[in-house]
């Protein structure tokens, strides 16, 4: 069905239904028939499907989206929601960018696809050269692979076989924080501590070496988050004194630990991690997949710590939202390591069918070519401020225990007693009264547990943002009520 729009742009009031949305809801294509043909066959991520019922619709519904605005979603019967979570940290500039929907286009009847292994193309070349450009300097290499995790997967493989082509094959283990989420796949999960999505599958992961996080939620009373920082430092170079020898790679999330709760932490931490790391010949990766382009204030959170890692994950925000496309990143040390005679079996001999897709390059192009156009930074930082100022008063409700910002992420602790910041048990899925309270109001958010979170598009208003903020104080309201 062709993609329905509202006439006129997405205002405050009109979040309920649009006038030419009427008469669809009869049609099979309502939100309710849309939910029951998708139940019959389809099975959903990161979800209990019994959740939505047998209709879809009880306790959680299953929303069928038909067009996005801006940062808006319009759904089958015409309701909208403002993605107060860029539709899982994807999306940049908003839904459905003349811009990026243009450059995709004008690809798709030109070349769509074709295979990357002794083939190459312009969109490839042209966003590895710019993607060069724009990280720290020592990053000049570029491999490519079509999701999050199988970024994570390229950096975990090269880090290990970097080091088996250099002679040290007994290091065969990886560092990670505690609280750190990297992705789905059994690598990727491997060095992931986050219960929910882990704990199933232990038994088919690698075990990691757990260093604790620097997390300043967990500071001690009257501790700074750069002390916590600097403390975690001390008990991650015990850490390398007993295992560097076995450790290919440290891996972390810069600044902020998304999936694990928006947990936030000192940028001294990365620069000491840098240090360490040189000192006991391990690598740096740093997972910026969900932080990088801009989300953290800066285009990519290491540079707050003004380091660069051995290795760079980039996903998400790449194709602002529009494709699945990751990168790695890598110095050119890391490179030559692989690089030899044929014979000499050092080639990094990794692929995925869709690697290098010229459609998501093209895209990834035109994302970083309105970083380039637009002062995208600066305006963040505005909206960063209203954001913060907005959700200042939240410090004192009697169920918040922490209200913690780092850019265009900003997030609010719910806790059963403050006090001690003893949480709700996962069980009563506060977050979730959330959730649905805020669908009710026209908007998206998806706490994680019993922290509720905002991560919008970068073209949300301030006006968007009051929208959000008050929603998720009468949401609060509900979710704290018995
Ligand atoms: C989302 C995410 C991933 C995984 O990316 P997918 O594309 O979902 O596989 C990895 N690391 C971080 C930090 C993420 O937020």
């Amino acid at each position: 069905m062709p993609a329905t729009r509202c006439a006129r742009p997405p205002g405050l009031s009109d979040h309920g239904r649009c006038a030419d949305h009427s008469g669809m809801t009869s049609s099979n294509r309502s939100n309710a028939a849309l939910a029951a043909r998708d139940l019959k066959h389809l099975w959903h991520p990161c979800t209990q499907m019994h959740d939505h019922g047998a209709a879809g619709t009880d306790p959680v519904p299953l929303l069928p989206i038909v067009a996005g605005e801006g940062a808006w979603l319009v759904d089958a019967d015409g309701r909208r929601y403002l993605d107060g979570i860029s539709s899982w940290w994807t999306n940049l500039f908003g839904h459905a960018h003349p811009r990026l929907a243009g450059a995709l286009a004008e690809q798709a009847q030109r070349l769509e696809h074709v295979i990357f292994a002794g083939f190459t193309h312009e969109p490839a070349i042209a966003l590895a050269e710019e993607l060069v450009r724009v990280t720290p300097a020592p990053l000049q290499r570029v491999f490519l692979a079509d999701n999050g995790s199988a970024a994570i997967e390229v950096a975990l493989k090269m880090s290990f076989h970097y080091w088996l082509n250099q002679g040290r094959g007994e290091k065969t283990r990886f560092i990670a924080l505690t609280g750190s989420y990297h992705g789905e796949t059994l690598g990727a999960l491997s060095v992931s501590d986050v219960a929910l999505y882990r704990k199933t599958y232990a038994p088919l992961l690698l075990t990691p070496i757990l260093a604790p996080s620097p997390d300043a939620y967990e500071a001690a009373p009257g501790e700074s988050a750069e002390e916590v920082a600097l403390r975690r430092l001390d008990e991650l170079r015990t850490l390398l004194e007993r295992h560097a020898h076995e450790t290919c790679a440290v891996i972390v999330e810069p600044l902020v630990q998304c999936a694990g709760g928006m947990r936030m932490y000192h940028p001294r931490y990365l620069a000491g991690l840098r240090r360490l790391c040189d000192e006991f010949e391990v690598h740096f990766i740093a997972d910026e997949i969900a932080v990088g382009f801009g989300r953290t204030g800066s285009l990519f959170a290491c540079e707050q710590a003004q380091v660069s890692p051995d290795f760079m994950c980039l996903s998400k925000g790449l194709t602002g939202g529009f494709l699945p496309l990751s990168a790695v990143l890598t110095t050119e040390a890391v490179y030559a390591a692989f690089y030899a005679e044929y014979n000499a079996g050092k080639a990094f001999l990794h692929s995925h069918s869709y690697t290098g897709n010229p459609l998501a390059c093209r895209v990834a192009l035109e994302t970083l070519a309105i970083f380039r156009d637009e002062p995208v930074l600066a305006r963040n930082r505005e909206l960063a401020a209203h954001l913060q100022q907005r959700l200042a008063p939240l410090r004192e409700h009697p169920q918040v225990a922490d209200v913690r910002q780092c850019g265009m992420i900003a997030a609010v602790e719910l806790v059963a007693d403050k006090r001690s910041r003893r949480p709700y048990p996962a069980e009563e899925r506060r977050g979730l009264r959330v959730y649905l309270h805020a669908l009710q109001r026209g908007a998206l958010l998806r706490p994680l547990g019993n922290v509720i979170y905002f991560m919008p598009p970068y073209v949300v208003t301030t006006a968007e943002i009051d929208h959000l903020v008050d929603t998720a104080l009468s949401g609060i309201e509900r979710a704290v009520a018995d």
